[in-house]
């Protein structure tokens, strides 16, 4: 397994492969790196040529300092990990790498970049946009891997795909969960005990409102999440929508046509966790 910091030198490396036929994969992260992270790379290893994964800490889409600060970072584990999922080029490089000067393309999503995360983090959404557009630039990956954990920053890509036309087949993998059913989170290592305990409730809530989708209507069931999460005292709900999962629009009427997912971000203690499940 190759690591490279160089944008000079990544591409150099995958233009060659590229011209002998090569199918590249690409998993783009921010290290910290757990089997969720390691799905990704597993599916990207088996279904290309070369499978290059990133680490990097994107600074543009922190809208809250101190969560940046305290992002965890173990890039010699990370390294370990990516090598046994099967990785052979691992792009790592250092901020001014890939901000040389400040980035400042403003990119546009509509109502797919208003809502949900895109209200409670201003700004983040550009960040992972200009990161991605950068990083795909430097890569140019056949496929692209995106877990279904972050549903919204899923939808967002795609739409940055679709709006640049850009020859990218973005692939969507499965939420991998811990035993308990917290969906795995580089912050959750940052979690207090307490929390950590409690965090669990969150799919507990989900899986269950899934099956109470016939008693209550749509706003009901919006509230009962709510309610159930924070009658926990370590948990406090952000925001929980019900929304189709390709405009994000929400949803009013279980009748409306459209696949449906529920997607929450949840406060324990100081660290903010975010899930989704799908409705039918
Ligand atoms: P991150 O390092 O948090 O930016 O995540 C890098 C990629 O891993 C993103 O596409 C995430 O959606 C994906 N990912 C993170 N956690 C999980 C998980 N529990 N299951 C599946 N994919 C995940």
């Amino acid at each position: 397994m190759q690591v490279i910091s160089l944008k000079s030198e990544l591409s150099d490396l995958l233009d060659g492969l590229r011209k002998s036929g090569k199918k590249i994969g690409f998993v783009p992260t921010m290290g910290a790196l757990h089997q969720g992270h390691l799905s990704l790379m597993k599916i990207c290893r088996k279904n290309n040529d070369v499978a290059v994964a990133s680490i990097f800490v994107n600074p543009t889409q922190f809208n809250d300092k101190n969560d940046l600060k305290n992002y965890p970072r173990m890039p010699d584990v990370d390294l370990k990990l990516l090598k046994s999922a099967g990785c052979d080029i691992v792009f790592s490089p250092e901020v001014e790498e890939m901000y040389p000067e400040p980035d400042t393309r403003v990119f546009e999503f509509g109502n797919l970049g208003e809502v949900m995360e895109g209200s409670h983090r201003p700004g983040h959404f550009n960040g992972v946009a200009q990161i991605v557009s950068k990083l795909f630039d430097c890569v140019m990956p056949d496929n692209a891997y995106f877990g279904e954990k972050d549903f919204q920053q899923l939808a967002i890509i795609k739409q940055l795909v679709r709006n640049n036309n850009l020859p990218i087949n973005i692939v969507s993998c499965p939420i991998i969960r811990e035993n308990d059913g917290l969906a795995m989170s580089s912050r959750n290592l940052l979690l207090g005990k307490n929390e950590r305990l409690n965090a669990p409730l969150i799919h507990q809530v989900l899986t269950k409102a899934v099956s109470l989708q016939n008693q209550y209507s749509v706003a009901g069931l919006n509230k009962w999440v709510i309610d159930q999460i924070n009658a926990n005292e370590f948990l406090n709900v952000e925001y929980f929508e019900i929304v189709d999962d390709v405009e994000l629009m929400q949803i009013n009427d279980w009748n409306e046509k459209s696949n449906k997912v529920g997607c929450i971000a949840v406060k324990a203690g100081n660290i903010r966790l975010i899930d989704n499940i799908r409705f039918n």
